[in-house]
């Protein structure tokens, strides 16, 4: 299987979730093995260029952050790695105008989905890195846990319990084979519950959040914006691009099977860290 990249430049610009601030990204193509990187400004400055790598991850509440040595921090790279990943775009260059997070957009991944397709995929000269799972990894306790193993091809299932917020969920499986991520993930968005819009408000937290970008769940379970669901099962849709979105910060494509019981951004880059500690538990491909 060959490395990718974008045939075209995407420019996307829209709302910060956290700052609230509009911000822009150009995403550019690049050479084989650069993997993707984000570029704060100034963006002729080598210290502003933070690797897309789960050994980065600085920070997960709320979203995946990551930072560089030097104190450059990008917010909110689980969508847009989400769909560089799940397209096999491997190597591809993201810079940031205006500020230091990803576009929220629609709160899916699906605009960074469409403008990748629009934009064109180039075949390059050079093999994708790819990982054999060989051994179960999993980190966890027995309310929240997450696991790797081995498997023929890339699988995700996950279930949640989100009954205390009076959302029921059912179990649910991606199959990187079977599946279609556009049609059946990307766009699946953010979702919170109406409950926690105060405690956010008082903390200053999301303040670009609004129901253009998030569906927010009543304690009954209904979605209170109004054009409804995307998918009966949204939520759980939207865990599962958010896994991919973190596992990609692996820098290879994943051969195994990824099992969780309410996963989030945290769980999922320290089973990275689990992964790749011990040598035996993969292979490179
Ligand atoms: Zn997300």
């Amino acid at each position: 299987m060959k490395q990718l990249t974008i045939k075209t430049s995407i420019t996307l610009s829209g709302i910060g979730v956290h700052s609230g601030k509009t911000c822009e990204i150009i995403i550019e193509s690049a050479d084989p093995n650069t993997g993707i990187i984000f570029i704060a400004e100034p963006h002729d400055n080598e210290n502003s260029i933070v690797i897309a790598n789960y050994n980065n991850v600085s920070d997960t509440r709320m979203c995946t952050r990551i930072s560089n040595n030097f104190g450059v921090t990008i917010s909110v790279v689980e969508h847009i790695s989400a769909a560089f990943y799940a397209l096999g775009i491997t190597n591809a260059v993201v810079k940031l105008r205006n500020s230091t997070e990803i576009p929220f957009l629609d709160g899916s991944a699906l605009p960074f989905t469409t403008a990748i397709l629009k934009a064109g995929i180039q075949e390059q000269n050079a093999k994708k890195k790819q990982i054999q799972i060989l051994k179960k990894v999993k980190i966890g306790d027995s309310e929240r846990w997450a696991s790797l193993s081995p498997a023929d091809h890339f699988i995700i299932r996950i279930d949640c319990d989100y009954t205390k917020k009076g959302l029921n969920t059912i179990p649910f499986q991606y199959d990187s084979f079977s599946d279609n991520f556009k049609n059946d993930i990307a766009g699946a968005r953010t979702f919170g519950f109406f409950s926690e819009v105060e405690y956010l408000r008082k903390n200053n937290l999301a303040i670009g959040a609004s129901m253009k970008n998030t569906v927010v769940f009543n304690d009954k379970g209904e979605a209170l914006n109004p054009e409804g669901l995307r998918y009966s099962n949204e939520p759980i849709r939207h865990k599962i691009l958010d896994i991919i979105g973190d596992l990609s910060l692996s820098q290879c494509e994943i051969i195994g099977r990824y099992d969780a019981f309410c996963p989030g951004h945290n769980l999922n880059n320290l089973l990275l860290r689990e992964l790749f500690k011990d040598s035996n538990n993969f292979r490179l491909i």
